[in-house]
């Protein structure tokens, strides 16, 4: 049954991130407008800073749902072309359309650039944790020698 499916449901998951993007992107499109008028309106008014930073969030909620689109292609065994854009099949090595060659990654899940980020973020703290560890070991160690070499002394007396 479709209503229990759980692609479904990652899928509707992916589609509200992606409509609640798209109802930012729509707000801030009005505030640059306004934005955009007021200054037009008073020379005075300089509100080129307010301006770039919705343009800039623009793109970035424009960049996360192309994230979003080729998560739900993978959820329903799609891929894009990085050339011509064409969807194509996960398996495919080439792509059909324009004989693009897809490459080995390229039938894994997308990542998002917060996912791989997060990602990141716990390899570094596993290798520092790691690190730390070494650290403590080689402390230990060399503190074992210490005692010996005084176990050692205390023979020789
Ligand atoms: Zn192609």
């Amino acid at each position: 049954m479709a209503l229990f499916d759980p692609k479904a449901k990652v899928i509707s998951g992916y589609q509200r991130s992606i409509d609640e993007r798209s109802s930012s992107i729509r707000k801030y499109y009005d505030e640059i407008g306004k934005l955009y008028y007021d200054q037009y309106k008073d020379m005075n008014v300089d509100n080129t800073k307010d301006i770039n930073t919705r343009c800039e969030a623009i793109t970035r909620l424009s960049n996360e749902i192309e994230e979003y689109k080729l998560k739900i292609l993978f959820e329903k065994g799609l891929k894009k072309c990085p050339n011509c854009g064409t969807e194509n099949s996960l398996e495919y090595g080439f792509c059909f359309k324009c004989g693009s060659k897809f490459d080995e990654d390229s039938a894994k899940e997308p990542k998002t650039e917060f996912e791989k980020a997060e990602e990141k973020f716990e390899e570094e703290s596993e290798k520092a944790a790691e690190t730390a560890e070494e650290a403590e070991e080689k402390a230990e160690e060399a503190a074992e020698e210490v005692a010996e070499a005084a176990e050692e002394e205390k023979k020789e007396d």
